[in-house]
């Protein structure tokens, strides 16, 4: 049995969750994505009028769009339900078009019929024939409807105040498709020529990938400084627990002590003076909890706490927003929207959220007012943060239907949420003044007063951009009870040697972070721009960090070179800005478009004719082709350089560059070559199939680099497939 209402959504399991919430009275099937797009094979932008795209039915689309626009087909009620974002605005938009064009055939064809064979009742139309469609001359009435979480309540409440498509939306997601497009179509090809075949770049991953370039070359040009500092073991006159103070003053100058020398200058120095408590300062410090998740910050916490790269967080995100069965019941949205800029919580979840809170931590626990969280210049204020979507349903009562990935991420949020309307954690902190002849030590203690939101979430440490500044100590340390005045006794003095560090590398976390507070991507992006660095070996991720290959450098740099525009932060963050006026509706689409590309194409004539030819620059090696005997050369390709027969292209033989390192498998007398999987780079023999041996570092290199640390989250001490 057909229902009268049909809703369509963009993913079957968030259609399965609300078949099952709504019951017999609607169908709902999903539309799998996108059905229509640019075409693949050629530019579909009209650069002659105004960037007219001409989209078509993805070829792999075509069955299943026909079955769609049948599906739709005398209908009372059409809802398109996808996302609520640009994106899902957009499907929406093109599902509207698709099912508007059937209409008007369908229409014409019943005319022609009727006007052939006014008699005949039939229609060819299979679904025509169960009536009810020919005897209301009504059209179907097609909506578009919203929520934020997949969940009774919001459904039905959706379908109850049923909408129109945002054209404004749409526009803004058609600029940005039709910006990358012709990014993409002009870049791609360029780099193909220019560099290597398969070589291609886009808009907002250029950026990106210049950042992590610029960093890199930021910590090779980095000097490290090495600096001392002294610490001095105290007592009260009166003996008990010793504690520690650091040398803060030299007279009225922070201590500056670059060598050992100096440092055990001032130790003989400070083993003559006597010691003093000068001043004591004594006072409450509050730490405010976070606010709930974004996209942004869900991705940087479950980075730092679970070990999860950006796609990995996004893909259990949106299993647990589309819904999973849980036990008997009904499957059910877990969380809110997952792709989000918003801090807000809506006021009937607010209400539920501080009950909550008071009924199972007390009145203590729950912050006195409500925290009203403000959410970053030009979030959307209509969605939510990414929040438990009922808190009835605590991670505990759900660990037998998720799994442990689902589970670990789901009570991150669940957690961030809770602890967000919490009251401060209060910790004491008694700050002392020593004064020692003309030096001043300074001993902190530091004890937990009260708990407040720490009792449900772990604090990350901010600084992780700043190795330089010593994490600010959280941990507790107490102090013996001391007075103004107070002679202390010391018991020694002692150095530590330290060196100043280079930034770190970026992780997903930081990038994220980085790309977010640059105005860089959207929720939507940040993921997306980082897999597709990584899956163009441009950036390889090691150890959670992401390096730029060497591919990544050079191709960084070229566009740097031509396309200053395209690689400025600055440029981009104001692209975004713009894309954003035109969902709020200030700015027109076509204007956005035409005020970036002009200029552009420019850029791209320019660099046809003087962007370097680096293809031609081949670099001989001693090699010989085992092919045809001649020399080989080295090439940069997709995978960066590799060796290529000389007389190519009447000899296409071509292999990875080998290390000069043998092969560490007994009885081998294969050579480490430099491949690459899912964005890794390792190293494998030269006689594989025959030999499978692989490590992640060459011999001679391993372990000689401090700055990589020792995690890999993604993948722990496991060599990567080779392929
Ligand atoms: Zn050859
Ligand atoms: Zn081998």
């Amino acid at each position: 049995m057909t229902a009268k209402n049909l809703i369509i959504v963009e993913s079957p399991a968030k259609a399965k969750t609300i078949h099952k919430i709504l019951g017999p009275s609607y169908d709902v099937t999903s539309s799998m994505g996108h059905l229509r797009d640019l075409p693949h094979s050629r530019l579909g932008v009209d650069l002659e009028h105004d960037f007219e795209p001409h989209y078509i039915v993805i070829q792999k689309r075509r069955k299943f769009a026909k079955e769609l626009r049948e599906n739709a087909r005398n209908r009372q009620a059409v809802y398109l339900a996808p996302d609520p974002d640009r994106e899902g605005e957009a499907i929406s938009w093109h599902l509207a078009q698709l099912l508007n064009e059937d209409e008007k055939s369908q229409a014409q064809k019943k005319k022609r019929q009727a006007e052939k064979k006014p008699k005949t009742p039939k229609s060819n139309s299979k679904k025509a024939s169960n009536g009810a469609a020919q005897k209301s001359p009504q059209t179907r009435k097609l909506y578009r409807i919203t929520f934020h979480e997949i969940t009774e309540s919001a459904v039905k409440a959706a379908l109850k105040h049923p909408g129109t498509i945002d054209v404004k939306k749409v526009n803004a997601q058609q600029a940005r498709r039709i910006l990358d497009r012709l990014v993409g179509y002009s870049l791609s090809p360029l780099l193909w020529k220019k560099i290597g075949r398969g070589l291609s770049a886009g808009r907002v991953q250029s950026v990106a990938l210049r950042l992590i370039v610029d960093r890199e070359k930021e910590i090779e040009a980095f000097v490290s400084q090495e600096y001392w500092t002294i610490e001095a073991a105290l007592q009260k006159a009166s003996g008990g627990a010793s504690f520690t103070a650091q040398l803060e003053r030299i007279g009225e100058e922070k201590p500056q002590i670059p060598t050992q020398q100096e440092a055990e200058k001032l130790i003989d120095e400070l083993r003559k003076q006597s010691y003093v408590v000068e001043d004591i300062e004594d006072k409450e410090q509050r730490h405010l909890p976070k606010p709930p998740f974004t996209t942004s910050t869900l991705q940087q916490e479950a980075f730092h706490k679970l070990g999860y790269s950006s796609a990995r967080t996004m893909r259990i995100a949106q299993q647990l927003y589309e819904g999973l069965e849980l036990g008997k019941g009904n499957p059910v949205g877990l969380i809110t929207y997952m792709r989000t800029d918003s801090v807000r919580i809506a006021d009937e979840a607010m209400k539920a959220l501080r009950h909550f809170l008071q009924d199972e931590h007390g009145t203590d626990f729950l912050s006195e007012k409500t925290r009203l969280y403000k959410s970053k210049k030009g979030a959307q204020e209509a969605h939510e943060a990414i929040r438990p979507s009922s808190l009835s349903r605590s991670p505990e009562s759900l660990k037998a239907y998720l799994n442990e990935e689902q589970f670990a991420l789901y009570q991150l949020i669940w957690q961030r949420t809770l602890a967000s309307q919490m009251a401060d954690a209060r910790d004491r902190v008694v700050s002392v003044r020593i004064a020692a002849g003309r030096y001043r030590l300074k001993a902190v203690g530091r004890t937990n007063i009260f708990a407040g939101w720490k009792t449900v979430y772990q604090e990350t440490s901010e600084n992780e951009q700043q190795p330089q500044q010593q994490d600010q100590q959280q941990e507790e340390k107490t102090l013996p009870v001391l007075s103004v005045g107070e002679p202390l006794t010391l018991l020694n003095v002692s150095p530590s040697e330290h060196f100043t560090k280079p930034p770190r590398r970026y992780t997903d976390a930081s990038i994220v972070k980085t790309l977010e507070e640059q105005g860089i991507g959207r929720p939507s992006t940040y993921a997306p721009i980082i897999q597709t660095i990584v899956s163009r070996n441009y950036v390889s991720r090691t150890g959670g960090s992401l390096f730029p290959t060497e591919l990544g450098r050079m191709v960084s740099d070229m566009l740097v070179e031509h396309f200053p525009e395209v690689m400025d932060v600055k440029f981009t963050a104001q692209m975004e800005e713009e894309l954003d006026q035109v969902e709020e509706g200030s700015q027109e689409w076509v204007s956005v478009v035409r005020h970036f590309y002009t200029p552009f194409s420019q850029r791209v004539s320019i660099a046809q004719e003087q962007m370097r030819e680096v293809k031609r620059e081949v670099i001989p090696t001693e090699h010989r082709c085992d092919k045809c005997g001649k020399p080989m050369v080295i090439k940069w390709g997709r995978f960066g350089q590799f060796l290529s027969c000389s007389d190519y292209p009447n000899c296409k033989n071509a292999k990875p560059i080998p290390s000069g390192v043998a092969c560490a498998q007994e009885g081998c007398n294969g050579e480490l070559v430099e491949r690459r999987a899912k964005g890794r780079t390792f190293y494998g023999c030269s006689n594989y199939p025959n030999c499978r041996y692989t490590t992640h570092r060459l011999p001679k290199t391993e372990g000689s680099d401090p700055s990589h640390p020792q995690k890999d989250p993604e993948n722990p001490g496991v060599a990567p497939a080779q392929g």
